[in-house]
């Protein structure tokens, strides 16, 4: 049975929190953005004000074992500072038992890097390159063996557990849903992760219409389970970006020396048909922003998007595109972008995302709601200043875009079951 963080009695209570504070470090290892921090402190400090004392876990980078780059002691003071207590430190989050039996109502404990251990992701580490299958299959078993008794140690520390990491929760690891079975009674989301769960419902269960999704980003290898999940859903399509010229290749258009894909190519035409059959309208751009090399200081065109001459390369959208996909936005009542339409990296290529990042802050702004998903969208629309401009700005990359291709996110399951 789910629990609500709100109405939970969390007095006199130890809750056990599974944190996303996978924080990018200098080589002083020091933080150089605290975001995913902020973003776990109103359900960390909910549980301190009501009474309860915290134990918070998290991952930091991909550590193969103990390693000091990794150890999540350098990020104790700033997490001490924006909880406004002061954080004690577990140096080995298996061998914690003393200091949580010291923790205190109000008080919080940081355990060290789960991923020091294999047990957290449950995947054998250490194998030799020749090693046989066999012994693959051995080690794998192993360190499922032992990730059982892993997850019954972290449990024993708490009388709750809270999950917070929405940005691993397409992982089924100790700390991210195994552990929930330890708690069937007093097991529950943070706050981040209510957000979340809410906004994916908004677009995938919920959308009003008419709903238009804009999905962009480099590949159609990498989306095309979204674009599928997409065309179930929506009513508009927008396809930008690099994918976007496998699908006019497909068709017969010359692509240039642009990105594409000619291995997806049947299913860039299976998704126009399907498209076709569902009445569901696909945007594809119709002029294209070329360049002569892949630089600021490029030579620059504009040209159709089926013609662009060889050893020119398409980069951006065209104002033409520009200019009807503006008109689709503001006319939708639910928007999901994901992925941008352009090299957004370079300036002179990233006019068009900047213009959907603008155009979903004013169909916002007319009462649309306005979801921004998955990695490289959410750092577009957070570098060009639109991030408070649209409904929701996902935290979590893969785990949005597992979301957003229809798949049930264990650990989100994991709570809910
Ligand atoms: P993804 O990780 O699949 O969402 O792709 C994001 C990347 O796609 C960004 O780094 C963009 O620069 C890149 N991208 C977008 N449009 C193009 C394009 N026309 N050609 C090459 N790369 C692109």
């Amino acid at each position: 049975m789910q629990c609500s963080i709100d109405t939970y009695d969390f007095a006199g209570k130890k809750a056990i929190v599974r944190v996303d504070f996978n924080v990018p470090l200098n080589e002083k290892f020091e933080i150089t953005d605290d975001t995913r921090i902020r973003a776990a402190i109103p359900t960390l400090k909910k549980v301190l004000e009501k009474g309860g004392a915290l134990i918070i876990m998290s991952h930091l980078g991909r550590p193969k074992g103990v390693t000091e780059k990794f150890s999540l002691k350098h990020i104790i003071g700033r997490v001490s500072e924006l909880l406004g207590v002061e954080v004690k430190f577990a140096a080995d989050c298996q061998k914690a038992q003393a200091e949580v039996a010291e923790l205190k109502p109000g008080e919080a404990l940081l355990l060290e890097n789960l991923r020091f251990y294999a047990e957290e992701e449950g995947k054998p580490r250490g194998l030799a390159e020749d090693a046989t299958d066999q012994e693959k299959k051995d080690a794998k078993a192993a360190v499922k063996e032992s990730q059982k008794e892993f997850v019954k140690t972290l449990a024993s520390y708490a009388d709750c557990y809270i999950n917070d990491a929405f940005g691993t929760a397409h992982r089924a690891h100790a700390s991210t849903a195994l552990i929930a079975k330890y708690f069937p009674n007093d097991k529950m989301f943070g706050y981040l992760m209510e957000g979340e769960i809410k906004a994916i419902d908004n677009v995938l269960k919920n959308a009003q219409h008419p709903f238009t999704a804009v999905i962009g980003g480099s590949k159609v290898s990498s989306k095309l389970a979204v674009l599928e999940n997409m065309l179930e859903r929506v009513d508009n399509l927008i396809i930008g970006g690099g994918m976007g010229y496998t699908f006019i290749k497909a068709q017969g258009g010359q692509i240039g020396n642009s990105l594409h894909e000619d291995d997806l190519m049947p299913n860039a035409l299976e998704i126009l048909k399907k498209a076709k059959e569902k009445g569901v309208k696909i945007y594809i751009s119709s002029d294209t922003l070329v360049c002569d090399k892949f630089a600021a200081d490029a030579n620059t065109m504009v040209v159709p998007s089926n013609a662009i001459p060889e050893e020119w390369e398409g980069v951006d959208a065209g104002p033409e595109s520009l200019a009807t996909w503006k008109e689709v936005l503001l006319n939708s009542k639910t928007i999901l972008w994901n992925g941008p339409v352009g090299v957004f990296e370079i300036p002179t290529f990233a006019k068009g995302t900047l213009q959907i990042a603008q155009n979903l802050a004013d169909a916002t702004e007319k009462g649309a709601y306005t979801l921004v998903g998955g990695g490289d969208s959410v750092a577009a629309v957070t570098q060009m200043g639109y991030a408070k401009k649209v409904s929701y700005v996902s935290t979590g990359g893969g785990a949005m875009l597992e979301a957003l291709e229809g798949k049930t996110l264990p650990g989100i399951a994991a709570v809910m079951e």
